[in-house]
């Protein structure tokens, strides 16, 4: 019933949409897909691509809308995408967000579902600018919300933990107007089309996670 869906995680950086999407990605068996992760990704490998955002991403500034739909568009069409999949960071902007319609239409798929995770803006700084990671496990820490035992060390393997290249302040408080004059508009493009379901975002993840995964179930269960 879920399955031939396209889920969009969407709201500011420092949301949770990361969080949010792997677990339901986990929940449901369907691919979590970032472009966000993709781009580092191809920053570390120092791909023509990667060379070509890494500036923007590093000062916070959007990626050109024409990169960003590339690789977007040559992930979707990969088959594990065929029986639905979960998307964070992207669309971004109304040109994305076009793209994206025109390339669901052409996969045969029907509307997408729009998860808005709502965080007041006052919240967001924090979340992000303590953000600390795991270059070996992948755990995320915030120094402020959830710190390790060992300051800047995992609790899982003792390794030193990493700050995320735009997690500086310039480049949050760039990500975050970048936000409101870029991205906020898509939320009034996805109403007005009945696409949008809201959920309050600043809560433990395990209670936003509840909620997700009975909102898309009812939403999906109602498109059946
Ligand atoms: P966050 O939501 O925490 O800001 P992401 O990991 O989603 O971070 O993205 C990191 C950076 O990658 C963005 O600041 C931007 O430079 C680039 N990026 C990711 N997705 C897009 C997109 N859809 N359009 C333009 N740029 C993007």
């Amino acid at each position: 019933m879920l399955k031939a869906h396209a889920l969009i995680f969407f709201g500011p950086p420092g949301a949770g949409k990361g969080t949010q999407a792997h677990a339901l990605s986990v929940a449901f068996g369907i691919p979590h897909i970032s472009t966000g992760e993709m781009l580092r990704e191809a920053v570390r490998l120092e791909t023509p691509l990667g060379l070509a955002a890494k500036d923007r991403m590093e000062s916070g500034e959007l990626v050109s809308d024409e990169i960003v739909s590339g690789i977007a568009a040559e992930r979707l069409a990969r088959p594990d995408c065929e029986d639905g999949f979960i998307l964070d960071g992207f669309p971004r902007t109304i040109g994305q967000a076009d793209f994206l319609e025109r390339l669901l239409r052409e996969q045969g798929r029907g509307d997408p579902l729009v998860i808005y995770i709502r965080v007041a803006s006052c919240v967001l700084m924090k979340r992000l600018s303590g953000r600390r990671t795991c270059p070996i496990c992948g755990t995320i820490y915030n120094i402020y919300f959830e710190p390790p035992r060992v300051d800047e060390v995992c609790d899982i393997d003792g390794a030193a933990l990493t700050v995320r290249a735009d997690d500086g302040e310039a480049a949050i408080r760039q990500r975050l107007d970048s936000y409101e004059m870029m991205t906020r508009p898509l939320l009034d493009y996805y109403k007005v089309r009945q696409q949008l379901v809201e959920v309050e975002g600043d809560r433990a993840p395990a209670e936003v996670a509840s909620d997700i995964s009975e909102l898309v179930s009812r939403e999906m269960a109602s498109t059946a």
